[in-house]
């Protein structure tokens, strides 16, 4: 009866103890916080020196609870080996076991058996019976009981029992917590995927969350290069351990990267360097050293686009949970990167289209299908005497307007064009009033479903054609005028030859004379034109040398300076003694200055003609100017393009080609110099070239 009476008694008491240990950790969350409540609360409530331990996730150490029947709480982290809980964590119930008989050597080394004098009385965590139980391995030991203490065998496996409830509780809302907080993590990621669409913002915003969460020490991400299949991993795209490494190249299946994008499945591997496919010299080069390794593929579709590696875990080993976060993380990655490489294609060709747009010399308009401009470049500008950017939003009709007509029918031509493009030659209205020629060419810019959505207008400024209409009428004038004189004369005096009308050798010489001389011209025009031909393909620019000016003009200005002298002309040159040589052709060199002066001679009447040459600022600087008819204030922009004469030149009866100058000009600049012209009509000009002298 006393015993029964006892057992109940004890039996009450234990009941009672665990009620109030249990309203303590109702409101617990929290793993180690329960193991610390429960150690205290037993050991004050029974007076025992009671310890509670459990592992880390890793199953590396313990964390210990040691509490003292007076409420002296300490906390330790024991090392797995040194902790000895195994006779505990072995069985499948309580064991008491006595430090007495026990090996010295043992108890040294053991954290646990220096505590008790005599025995422990102990049972694993979770309790033994729970067998679904979160809750890592640990114990709950009570250390040297007393007889009388209420907790027996039987009363602590309870308690491991319950207290196993509340440590799983809390086990469970950690990971509910964990697991929130990836989710979170994860949306987080894909909304800045989303929100970015440059791939380096997207990485360098994500890199440190995405580590943080699965606690790694690295992640880069490598991308498949189109064209050879290779992994590309750029600095970039490889976190701040690889700085200023260069961009790594794993070939078509080489290393874990080019395994898992061949194969398309996922790769974990926590001994990198046992793992054959493992490719070391990434390593080698960036004396970063990989142990563990998650690598994931990242595909669009059923394409490959590259991979997600995340390196070395901080503790432990990778497991199936931090593939499926970096999986989820995976697949947003891998749009954003697409979304990114599509954005940055766009732009690419947006910025094409904008350079052709805007350095065309034909004025363009783009109308969409209400008749509003939607993009106007600068040449349309020009064209209307108009700001092009002010054209934009406004209504076509009111920007372009013609002379006689209406650009509507135009425009509803434009809108029906089939294959064929539409012109229209009209006058186009400028804003200050005036008109101007144009062909206008338009076409639809059809949608994919054929929807006409906008047209496109391009204005030619007519005045441009016709001005070079006119010139190569004038060149083919000026040439069969040019030729046709000496044929004429060659011609007569062959014919007079012929008819005997040549009675005696000296006229017959003078005769022959003539037919030699008109030759001559005729040979020197066809060898202007040869000539310009051959500048044409840039013949000259192969044969470049030091051309010293002292000796070229040395050889070539007597014979000029008799020819001035002959026609009444003053002769002046001041050429500044050794001067510096100049890179080019000497042929060329003296075809630029003798088409100058023998201008200068040609449109001087009367008056000086001079030549000087001398060094300015590292420049070789000759002018050559003269006091004849000048050229008209209009004409100076004309003077060095193709075919072109001046009317006063042409009015005079002048003759010429009008080839000379563009050639000198085209020389000059091929050797990077430049030519520039001063005149005063009636008063003369000044023809200056400037060539960059070699340097010595
Ligand atoms: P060409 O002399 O055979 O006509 P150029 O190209 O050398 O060809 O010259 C083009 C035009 O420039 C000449 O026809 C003439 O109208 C004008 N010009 C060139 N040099 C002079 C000059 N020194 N003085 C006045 N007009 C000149």
């Amino acid at each position: 009866m006393t015993t029964s009476s006892g057992t109940t008694s004890a039996s009450v008491e234990v009941h009672q103890l665990w009620q109030r240990i249990s309203q303590e950790l109702a409101h617990i969350f929290d793993a180690h916080f329960v193991c610390a409540t429960a150690a205290s609360e037993i050991a004050v409530q029974t007076g025992v020196t009671t310890v509670v331990a459990v592992s880390d996730p890793q199953r590396q150490y313990f964390d210990v609870w040691i509490c003292d029947r007076d409420g002296n709480l300490r906390q330790k982290r024991w090392d797995k080996k040194t902790a000895s809980f195994e006779p505990f964590l072995e069985a499948q119930q309580v064991v008491r076991l006595e430090k007495f008989g026990r090996p010295a050597a043992e108890q040294v080394s053991s954290e646990l058996w220096l505590l008790p004098r005599d025995d422990i009385l102990g049972i694993a965590l979770p309790y033994p019976a729970h067998s679904n139980a979160i809750t890592p391995p640990g114990v709950l030991c009570l250390i040297d009981p007393q007889d009388n203490c209420c907790l027996n065998a039987e009363t602590l496996a309870q308690f491991a029992g319950n207290v196993t409830v509340y440590l799983d509780r809390a086990y469970l809302r950690h990971q509910v917590d964990r697991q929130e907080v990836e989710f979170a993590v994860i949306s987080d990621i894909s909304h800045t995927l989303t929100a970015t669409l440059s791939l380096e913002n997207v990485f360098q915003q994500l890199s440190g969350t995405i580590r943080r969460t699965l606690n790694v020490q690295s992640l880069s991400v490598g991308l498949t290069e189109e064209v050879t299949g290779d992994i590309v991993f750029v600095e970039s795209l490889m976190g701040p351990l690889f700085k200023a490494l260069p961009a790594v190249r794993l070939k078509r299946g080489q290393g874990i990267a080019g395994w898992v994008a061949e194969h398309r499945e996922p790769v974990i591997i926590n001994d990198a360097y046992t793992d054959q496919r493992f490719y070391r010299t990434i390593d080698q080069r960036s004396g970063f050293q990989t142990r563990s390794m998650i690598c994931i593929p990242l595909q669009v579709e059923e394409r490959t686009i590259g991979v997600l590696q995340a390196i070395n875990r901080q503790h432990g080993k990778f497991t199936q949970h931090d593939l499926r976060l970096l999986q989820a993380i995976g697949g947003p990655l891998a749009a954003a990167i697409e979304n990114a490489r599509l954005h940055m294609d766009v732009l690419s060709e947006k910025r094409r289209i904008e350079t052709i747009f805007s350095s065309m010399s034909e004025g363009v308009v783009t109308v969409n299908a209400n008749g509003i401009i939607t993009q106007a470049n600068d040449a349309i500008g020009a064209l209307l005497v108009a700001n092009p950017v002010e054209m934009i939003g406004q209504n076509v009709y009111d920007v372009v307007r013609l002379k006689e007509s209406s650009l509507k029918p135009f425009i509803q031509q434009v809108t029906a064009a089939k294959d064929e493009y539409p012109q229209l030659a009209t006058d186009l209205q400028q804003s200050n009033a005036d008109f101007l020629a144009v062909l206008i060419s338009g076409a639809p810019i059809a949608q994919e479903d054929g929807t006409i959505s906008e047209l496109i207008l391009v204005f030619s400024d007519l005045r441009q054609i016709r001005e070079v209409e006119r010139m190569r009428d004038d060149f083919f004038h000026g040439i069969v005028h040019e030729l046709r004189t000496p044929l004429a004369t060659i011609l007569m005096y062959a014919r007079l030859l012929r008819e005997g009308k040549a009675q005696d050798a000296a006229k017959a010489g003078r005769f022959l004379g003539v037919i030699e001389r008109e030759s001559d011209r005729l040979q020197k025009m066809v060898r202007q034109m040869l000539q310009l031909a051959k500048q044409d393909v840039r013949e000259l620019q192969r044969s470049w040398e030091a051309v010293a000016l002292n000796s070229l003009f040395e050889e070539m200005l007597p014979p000029l300076a008799d020819q001035a002298t002959e026609k009444g002309l003053v002769f002046r040159q001041r050429i500044e003694p050794n001067l510096p040589p100049v890179m080019g052709n000497p042929e060329t060199m003296h075809l630029i200055f003798k088409n100058l002066l023998d201008n200068a001679i040609k449109f001087t009447p009367s008056g000086a003609v001079q030549v000087t040459a001398r060094l300015q600022n590292g420049m070789l600087h000759v002018e050559i100017s003269d006091e004849g008819i000048g050229i008209p204030r209009q004409s100076l922009p004309n003077m060095f393009k193709r075919f072109y004469r001046t009317q006063t030149a042409v009015e005079r009866g002048i003759a010429g080609t009008g080839l000379g100058l563009y050639m000198v000009k085209e020389s000059v600049e091929n050797y990077n110099g430049s030519i520039t012209v001063e005149s005063t009509e009636g008063k003369g000009s000044t023809f200056t070239v400037r060539l960059p002298v070699v340097e010595v």
